[in-house]
């Protein structure tokens, strides 16, 4: 008997996965991959995540969601949480998706690692219920943590787990997960905030001006965003500003053809990349940005570099650096 095991690396997720591998089920702990979570760079995650999945005794999955995803987050059915993550269509497109996925593969049924009440927007009985019939899982799901404060699912009824050895925990307390993570041995675990970028204000304001504006955005486009300070210099232009080394060398693998990329000549100062339509008039307000966040001397002017790629031949222009309002009039 084989089972598909929603896989965040979580403890939740390790919990859920684990519980039903004890049972001598096969567990394949499928983990969603897009721009949006994850915390650190492809291999940092893999690892961890392996990490975590062998906890789980499961083995682990992991499928790139981002194209198809990318219209949940553009036209959510149920609509936005407080910033723009729509926690109720990306569970119907998660658990479609994994349904899909087990049955191709075929497994019985699906297991994640939700505890009832423990998220105000998507945990609760009557959102869940409703995830369910939307993405038509009713019954195949399996969520060991709370299993016992359902009715019985299929795999529970037809007696290929022991309902008996699953746990009835509800509320935002991560002390029953804790301690049975203790009584399991499971040590390495990321700790449960943050990871996903949509749930954050800044990431979500910078993501508003994008749907706005460029509509058919790709990985990408919010690669970028992620790697600096974002200016809507047009409604067809933007300007992203990195903050560190790290930050402009990334900003600089990440131009593409036809993207302007400044930067300041003799003094230090941070890369900026421009992306869209730029004019005289927007090569200008991008120069006076780039010139605001250099270690320019008050009341002097700055010359920036620029060129659109892929050309390898810079142009100069001289500007005095942005002031402060007409920073805040662009900055996302
Ligand atoms: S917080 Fe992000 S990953 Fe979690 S359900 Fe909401 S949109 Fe999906």
């Amino acid at each position: 008997m084989k089972a598909v095991s929603l896989f965040s690396g979580g403890l939740d997720s390790i919990l859920a996965a684990r519980l039903i591998a004890d049972q001598g089920i096969d567990v394949e702990a499928l983990y969603f991959k897009t721009v949006f979570w994850g915390k650190y760079d492809d291999k940092l995650n893999r690892s961890l995540l392996e990490n975590t999945a062998s906890q789980a005794k499961a083995e682990l999955t992991i499928i790139e969601a981002d194209k198809a995803y990318f219209d949940v987050v553009k036209n959510p059915a149920h609509g936005y949480g407080k910033n723009l993550n729509p926690c109720i269509d990306c569970r119907i497109f998660i658990l479609k998706t994994a349904k899909e996925y087990m049955l191709k593969r075929g497994a019985s049924f699906l297991i994640t690692g939700e505890v009832l009440g423990q998220r105000p927007m998507s945990q609760h009985r009557h959102v869940l219920n409703k995830i369910e019939n939307a993405s038509e899982t009713p019954d195949i799901i399996v969520r060991p943590l709370s299993a016992r404060l359902f009715k019985p699912s299929i795999p529970e009824q037809r007696g290929w787990i022991d309902r008996e050895r699953l746990f009835a925990m509800e509320g935002r307390s991560r002390k029953p997960q804790l301690a049975l993570a203790k009584k399991l041995g499971i040590k390495d675990f990321p700790n449960p905030a943050g990871g996903c970028l949509l749930a954050d204000k800044i990431f979500s304001d910078k993501m508003r001006d994008m749907i706005k504006y460029e509509r058919d955005f790709q990985a990408n486009d919010i690669n970028l965003i992620k790697s600096g300070r974002v200016f809507r210099l047009s409604p067809k232009a933007k300007l992203i500003v990195g903050r560190n080394e790290k930050q402009n060398n990334l900003l600089l693998d990440l131009a593409r053809d036809m993207d302007y990329s400044f930067k300041t000549v003799d003094i230090p100062g941070p890369v900026g990349i421009g992306r869209g339509c730029f004019g005289a008039d927007t090569i200008h307000k991008a120069a006076s940005i780039i010139a605001r966040y250099s270690d320019l001397e008050p009341g002097m002017k700055a010359n920036i570099f620029y060129k659109k790629h892929p050309c390898d031949i810079d142009e100069s222009i001289s500007v005095m650096p942005a002031k402060e309002d007409e920073l805040i009039a662009v900055r996302i």
